[in-house]
Parts: structure tokens; C-alpha cells; sequence
């Protein structure tokens, strides 16, 4: 039995407030974490300097915290908190991406969105696009010949080949890359990191060795044990969880401000109703009954968190 201490995160992206589905995503990610003795901790994943601010980033660890969500290291806690915010961190990617450079697996992509978006563009089950590896196929001279006209966004080839993992709670995964997404973007051509470079660097530079988030990210998971493999380094264990929808089964977003935590705050005035809703939600209790982080801790059991997708019922 492997005795190493859970180290779980809540990896927020302050490009908006705090809404429900966000919450349920993190009241998790902690029920988990603690329910095993582990920890928790903060990062913020502000990558993005043009969606994401600050001051949204205060906001969210304002509620987090307000809910009783808890965290042990990271972003507005340890002494190095600024270190845990990935605009911080540019040096460790690039550090990491001329490690990919030089094993030979990063080329520029000069593609258009349009060009990339074009009607006979290949198409995954899924329907995300699969790049068609145009720019792989361009010589040395023609590569130099755009690189005067275009800054380029830079691709990783990745290979014709399963990449399999056995998820918390969905169960055995698999995926082919070259079919589900092609060579896929670590730099975008406006000089951001990707996610999917940012998020496994820093899942294991902050001794992360339990992700739990949501399934939409079920997809991503073999793009980052890719760069898991590249790198070197060891991925943690993955816990999907079902979305929070509305009713016509759309995933709960930026759009539902109704959801937002400060808008319920100011609605209950406290926040065991909402953990006693989200504890509904998760099939922890027979029907919404306010409860503190807290307590929903000790009666935590995850085998009772559903599979499918959730319906939140309408609050205020
Ligand atoms: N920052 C992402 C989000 O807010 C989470 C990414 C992850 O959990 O890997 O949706």
C-alpha cells in the first residue's frame, strides 16, 4: 500500500468569479484530499494576461475561503505565495519547453485560425479539431521564410500511439493522440505557455499527486501523461468529476451570474446552505440540509458521486 501523504490542488483561473460549478469542482478536490489525510493546495492559473486579473484572483480565494474551503500551501498562504501564481512562472516553461526543443519534438505552426478552422479540417469524435501537422511537413528555408512574416505559435508532435490511464472514478481511459487532437500547442503565438504545459509543470513542481477536477478535462488528461513522459516526470493520480448543468444540459459558466458565490452569498448570508446543496449534488445527502465543509467531511464517501452530469435546480 502506498502511504505517501495525498497532496491535492484547487487550480482556479481568474478570468471570472467564483460560480457554483467552480465550487463543486474544488469542494471536491478537498473532500478528497482530506478525507485521506493530504492537503491542499492553492495555485492560480492566470496564464493568460488578458482574461485573467487579480483582483479576481483575490476574490476567489476570499470565498474560498468564506466556504470553509481550506487550503495548506500555495497562492495567498506560504511565504512564497507569488510563486504560485503562473504569470510568476514563465522561466520554469521555458525552461521546460527548450527541454521538449531540444528532444527534437517542437516546430513553429504558422496556421491561420481560419486555415486551422477550415471546412475540411479533420474532426475527433469529440468534435475538437485534430491539427493536419501542415506546418511539420515544411522544410528548414520555408520555415525561415514565414518566421519574416508571422510570429508562430509552436506544436509538439506527438505519436501514433495509446496513451491508457485508470481514472479515480470513470474507470479505465484511453486515447490516441495523433487521432484525438494531433500535434498539439505548448507556446501559444502570443508568447503564452499553454495550459496543458503550464498545468503539468507546475502539478509536479508543487508535489501535486491528486487532480480532481472536471470531466471536461477527461480529454486533456493523455495530452499532459504525454508531456508527463517527455519531461520526466510523475504524474499524479486523476479523479474526474461530473459537471454541474443547467437544464438544458449546458455546463454551468460565466453566463449563469445568478450562480455565482457572491450572488448566493448575499442571498443565504451563509454558506452551509450552498455546501449542503453541493453535498445534494454529489449524492451525499438524500435532499439539500445545511452543513459545513466541515461536517460534510465525515460523511463524505465517494462512491456515492454520481457519473452523469448534474442538474442544478433553480436557486434564487
Ligand atoms: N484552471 C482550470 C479551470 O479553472 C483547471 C485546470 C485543471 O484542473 O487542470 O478550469
Amino acid at each position: 500500500m502506498d502511504n505517501t501523504p495525498v497532496v491535492g490542488r484547487f487550480a482556479p483561473t481568474p478570468s471570472g468569479f467564483l460560480h457554483l460549478g467552480n465550487v463543486f469542482c474544488s469542494l471536491l478536490a478537498w473532500l478528497y484530499a482530506k478525507s485521506s489525510g493530504g492537503k491542499i493546495v492553492l495555485r492560480i492559473e492566470d496564464l493568460d494576461p488578458q482574461r485573467c486579473s487579480l483582483a479576481k484572483a483575490d476574490a476567489l480565494a476570499r470565498e474560498l475561503e468564506w466556504l470553509g474551503l481550506t487550503w495548506d500551501e500555495g497562492a495567498y498562504c506560504s511565504a512564497d505565495s507569488d510563486s504560485f501564481f503562473q504569470s510568476r512562472r514563465c522561466d520554469i516553461y521555458a525552461h521546460c519547453f527548450d527541454l521538449l526543443q531540444q528532444q527534437g519534438l517542437v516546430y513553429p505552426c504558422f496556421c491561420s485560425r481560419s486555415e486551422l478552422h477550415a471546412a475540411e479540417a479533420p474532426h475527433a469524435s469529440d468534435g475538437r479539431i485534430i491539427y493536419a501537422g501542415t506546418c511539420r511537413k515544411l522544410t528548414a528555408a520555408q520555415r525561415s521564410a514565414k518566421m519574416q512574416q508571422r510570429r508562430p505559435a509552436w506544436r509538439i508532435k506527438v505519436a501514433d500511439e495509446l496513451i491508457a490511464f485508470t481514472d479515480m472514478h470513470y474507470g479505465r481511459q484511453q486515447a490516441n493522440l495523433a487521432h484525438e487532437c494531433g500535434d498539439f500547442i505548448l507556446r501559444r503565438s502570443d508568447g503564452v505557455y499553454a495550459y496543458q504545459l503550464a498545468v503539468v509543470i507546475d502539478d509536479a513542481l508543487m508535489g501535486v499527486n491528486q487532480v480532481v477536477r472536471g470531466c471536461d478535462l477527461l480529454s486533456s488528461t493523455p495530452v499532459q501523461l504525454y508531456l508527463y513522459r517527455l519531461l520526466n516526470l510523475t504524474p499524479p493520480s486523476f479523479c474526474h468529476i461530473p459537471l454541474l448543468t443547467d437544464a438544458a444540459g449546458r455546463r454551468l459558466s460565466k453566463r449563469d451570474g445568478d450562480l455565482e458565490i457572491a450572488a448566493l452569498r448575499q442571498h443565504f448570508g451563509s454558506p452551509e446552505p450552498i455546501i449542503g446543496l453541493l453535498a445534494y449534488l454529489a449524492g451525499q445527502l438524500p435532499k439539500p440540509e445545511p452543513l459545513t465543509a466541515a461536517e460534510l467531511l465525515l460523511l463524505f464517501r465517494p462512491e456515492k458521486v454520481p457519473l452523469e452530469n448534474i442538474v442544478v435546480p433553480q436557486l434564487l
